[in-house]
């Protein structure tokens, strides 16, 4: 019998039989034996039994329970035993770019919860658009959060921008608390920082003006690594996102930071020599450092792009997102003890259209490759995927975008072993229409797999 439960159960046992149950009769047991995001669903003639150890397996639980039952609310006899395979499945939403409302930020939460994923990665500024309030530090918003015309080819010309206020933030924070998500929120730097320095040019090498970038690619606008008032800066702004977010991760980017501008700043030559850095690279570890250390010493786990390990940082420093790594370096930072958590661009990009990357290479991906060691696979937290908003400039397309390539993330990051791809799509197209009422319009099946 095709059961159309997404991600699939790690064990299962169906009857042909069907009765008639509400959700309301499950009958809730504690279970200190079952994982902590586990659950164990027994549904048998007489009786139905939902147990877990937590409220977040007793969440999952009733996910699987609402895509069991039929239109006419009946579901199948049957024993699943299950738990994630990886204790990170996220997803990342790019509000920088184009920035969404928060009905839309919703309505993404409400899906991605429905297919136990319980991380919200979300980029919240980078070179085309600031959008956390900041009382500290006003113009990151008032300035930074607009740019001279819509950008990215469309010819709009009139400002567009916008930002969340903090009452926004904590009313999304506390919607995903209440489906057991932890919101990762991430001030990307020093790189990607035009926006920063639009509103505060002192905190570049030169102190120049710059724009807040209307175009897709990586800018020379980095933070001054030589100046102490940057690190102040930094800081106090970590400050304020740890009092809005209380998870435990902080994404402090590192990606794409062009070096020319530290090379020739006389603070950051003095900085290089005074902590003896040997060049550009060794001062972008010694910032990123700095910053982790802070985050740290306020109970924090920082989180970094792989280019952060282009300085040789301890296993212990930050966790590492491999999103574009050539050179293994993620590899080599988990074989050696550090935390690594799977993003790359060929697999899980959410952005790239569907000839780059099919459904197919999504749910492909293989998270424990063997360039990881034993050692090194336990240090895989899991799977993330971003939808990059430079070309996804409505909520619609973000839906044809997203959907159904993160139906196969959170697979793969639940379940253990890849089922049968012929069935992932049956599956994940029987998602249709509950997509469809949350208001996200998957892509159409014929183009998920363009090469079949
Ligand atoms: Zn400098």
């Amino acid at each position: 019998m095709a059961v159309m439960i997404l991600p699939y159960p790690n064990e299962i046992t169906l009857s042909e039989k069907r009765r008639l149950l509400q959700e309301s009769d499950l009958r809730l047991e504690h279970d200190d034996a079952i994982e902590p995001e586990g659950y164990r669903l027994e549904i048998d003639a007489h009786d139905a039994v939902l147990a877990s150890s937590t409220d977040a397996g007793r969440f999952y639980g009733l996910q699987t329970f609402r895509q069991l039952q039929d239109a006419d609310g009946f579901v199948p006899l049957c024993t699943i035993s299950d738990a994630p395979r990886f204790s990170w499945r996220g997803f990342m939403v790019d509000s920088s770019r184009h920035i969404q409302t928060i009905d839309e930020i919703k309505a993404m939460i409400d899906a991605a919860a429905a297919y136990k994923l319980n991380i919200f990665h979300w980029h919240l500024c980078d070179d085309q658009g600031w959008r956390i309030e900041s009382e500290r530090y006003p113009l990151l918003h008032t300035v930074g959060g607009w740019r001279d015309g819509w950008g990215f080819g469309n010819p709009n010309p009139e400002k567009y921008g916008g930002w969340f206020t903090k009452a926004q933030i904590r009313e999304i924070v506390q919607y995903c608390a209440d489906r057991f998500i932890t919101v990762v929120p991430e001030f990307d730097m020093p790189g990607h920082c035009s926006a920063v320095l639009k509103a505060y040019p002192a905190l570049s090498c030169t102190g120049e003006s710059c724009d807040v970038n209307t175009e897709a690619g990586v800018f020379s606008n980095v933070l001054c690594a030589g100046k102490e008032e940057t690190f102040d800066f930094c800081c106090s702004v970590l400050e304020e996102i740890m009092e809005l977010f209380p998870g435990e991760y902080i994404h402090i980017g590192g990606d794409e930071v062009p070096k020319d501008g530290w090379n020739n700043c006389p603070h950051c030559r003095k900085r290089m020599q005074d902590e003896h850095l040997a060049n550009a690279e060794a001062l972008q570890g010694y910032f990123t450092t700095r910053i982790a250390r802070f985050l740290r010493a306020n109970g924090k786990t920082p989180i970094g792009w792989n280019e952060v390990l282009e300085a040789d940082l301890a296993p212990g420093e930050i966790v590492a997102t491999k999103w574009w790594d050539p050179k293994g370096l993620c590899d080599d930072f988990a074989n050696r003890g550090g935390k690594v958590i799977m993003e790359e661009t060929r697999h899980v990009y959410l952005d790239y259209n569907y000839q780059t990357t099919s459904l197919r290479q999504s749910y492909s991906y293989d998270l424990l490759p063997d360039s990881f060691t034993d050692e090194g696979k336990r240090n895989v937290l899991g799977i993330e995927a971003p939808i990059w908003t430079e070309w996804v400039e409505d909520f619609k397309r973000m839906g044809y975008q997203v959907f159904p390539r993160l139906l196969a993330v959170a697979e793969r990051g639940w379940t253990n072993e890849p089922q049968d791809y012929a069935g992932f799509k049956a599956r994940a197209e029987a998602q249709r229409d509950a997509l469809g009422a949350r208001g996200i319009e998957m892509a159409p099946y014929a183009e998920w797999d363009p090469e079949d």
